[in-house]
């Protein structure tokens, strides 16, 4: 089914539903049974599947020089959907990236996601690589997501790369795309990156999904600016969980996000580690208490592997 659909049917009831990452090559699908199998009982609609676009590593060779190899750590996001709707009967979300496709490339995954009856897709841009300064496309790829959107929109219509294929078969995708409650850290203002985001709905994106936050307010105020700019989709608050101290510095430099001051002022004296835990559950099971309470569609958790702190917190609001 369509997340859309599940929403629409859920009337006023918010939906819980998770990500997960693929194991790393060389890890097995009982990495991600073990993180979903104690998170069924919570009935998630749906499961996202993230993907992970080639990293340049740099190995030393016997001459001294660097060698550039790109690997691919985390690979099998379609392999994975398959096999946890094939497990528990749920709709899985594969996430779809500019970075590294090309049209065609895409075309093709499309082409497999549909055969496979998988109804949704996450459709972003993707990071830059390491040691890439900014995102750089493929010579025949996408360079915003709002491209991406576009061409999962025209494979809906029956439109194909080869415009030699009439009357080809149209998907049916339900597109979500990322929406960021403290701004994308590359766009100049809220504006702008305001108006992107309206500019993937318009292409065909059927709602949103968060980048996580750890202050309300800010998710409130952003579906306020999105709906004054005529963004009318659902938007699905994304949520981690704060579970070590380093990721006081870690989060806001990969995230681009900010702590409040409260929770930071909580966790920096925490005695040990599974005290700096307990805060974050505890922040986490109050910030979905007040989503829930305002009613929000869906509460997003991304698991990142950690099923026992997302249980906790899930038990406490379901
Ligand atoms: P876009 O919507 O293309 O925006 C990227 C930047 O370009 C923004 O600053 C925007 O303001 C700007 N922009 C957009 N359109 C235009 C335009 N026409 N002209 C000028 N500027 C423009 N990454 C992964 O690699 N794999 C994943 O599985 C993954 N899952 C994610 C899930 C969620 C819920 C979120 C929030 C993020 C996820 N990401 C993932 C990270 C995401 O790929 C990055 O944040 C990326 O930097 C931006 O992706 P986007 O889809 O928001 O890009």
């Amino acid at each position: 089914m369509k997340i859309t659909e599940y929403f629409e049917n859920a009337k006023d009831k918010t939906l819980i539903s998770f990500e997960v990452l693929p194991p790393l090559k060389g890890g097995s699908m009982e990495a991600i049974f073990n993180t979903l199998d104690p998170l069924m009982e919570f009935k998630p609609p749906f499961i996202d599947v993230t993907y992970h676009r080639e990293e340049f590593i740099y190995k030393m060779r016997p001459s001294g020089y660097y060698e550039k190899t790109a690997i691919r750590k985390r690979p099998g996001t379609v392999g994975i959907c398959a096999s946890i709707m094939h497990r528990y009967g749920v709709d899985a979300v594969p996430h779809l990236i500019c970075g590294g496709f090309t049209k065609e490339d895409t075309e093709n995954v499309l082409i497999d996601l549909n055969f496979l009856d998988i109804k949704n897709v996450l459709a972003l841009r993707g990071d830059a690589r390491q040691f890439e300064g900014k995102f750089i496309p493929e010579a025949d790829g996408h360079r915003y997501a709002s491209e991406l959107v576009d061409q999962i929109k025209g494979m809906n219509d029956g439109v194909y790369l080869d415009k030699n294929i009439v009357n080809g078969t149209k998907s049916d995708f339900c597109i979500g795309i990322a929406g960021y409650p403290e701004k994308h850290f590359e766009a100049p203002s809220m504006e702008l990156d305001l108006s992107y985001v309206k500019a993937k709905v318009d292409a065909g994106a059927s709602y949103i999904v968060t980048q996580m936050f750890f202050d309300n307010k800010k998710y409130f105020e952003y579906v306020k600016a999105c709906r004054a700019i005529g963004i009318n989709v659902p938007i699905v608050p994304g949520l981690k969980p704060l579970t070590k101290k380093y990721q006081l510095n870690a989060i806001p430099r990969r995230f681009y996000i900010n702590f409040p001051d409260d929770l930071v002022k909580e966790a920096i004296v925490a005695k040990n580690s599974e005290a700096i835990r307990e805060i974050g559950i505890a922040w986490c099971i109050q910030q979905s208490k007040e989503l829930k309470e305002q009613g929000v569609p869906c509460l997003h958790y991304y698991t990142m592997g950690d099923t026992e702190t997302i249980r906790k917190i899930v038990e406490a609001i379901y």
